[in-house]
């Protein structure tokens, strides 16, 4: 699998494959040598260090609150407060994002708690002036959203 970049959109992230047709999808890494998977194209596996046998997968967009943070300060024009989260993706590959419609409150999230990865365009343009394409973690289970 190849990652795929659209001509027409922007990507915020260098593993989001944003093709011209189709859905946009997490590009990682899997290794060989140890399995392991990387979010990301890579030139070595930062598991074992191989740079040979590594091929690039499309990963879930399934995975489990690995950490989160609510962040009540941000720049000027960043809405707060949101959750920062860390997320491990089913299969392998582990991801920074925000999760969203959740209740803004630490003692509403759990470690372990399944999130799924949506896709949108977001408000914001490359210096080409394309829409840029992002994504956001949220709740898989739909009792969780606040
Ligand atoms: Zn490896």
């Amino acid at each position: 699998m190849t990652l795929e970049l659209s001509n027409d959109k922007c990507s915020v992230a260098p593993y989001l494959s944003v093709p011209n047709e189709g859905a946009p999808a997490l590009i990682g890494t899997l290794c060989g040598v140890c399995d392991e998977v990387l979010l990301g194209v890579r030139v070595a596996c930062g598991n074992c260090g191989n740079r040979k046998n590594l091929k690039a997968v499309k990963l879930s967009e399934k995975g489990k609150l690995y950490a989160f943070s609510v962040v009540y300060r941000s720049f000027p024009g960043v809405k707060t407060p949101f959750v920062s989260a860390i997320v491990d993706l089913e299969g392998g590959g582990t991801l920074k994002g925000t999760l969203r419609n959740v209740e803004q409150d630490p003692h509403s999230l759990a470690q372990g708690m399944p999130v799924d990865v949506v896709f949108e365009e977001i408000d914001q343009k490359d210096n080409k002036g394309r829409p840029c394409t992002g994504y956001f973690f949220e709740p898989a289970d739909q009792d969780q959203r606040g």
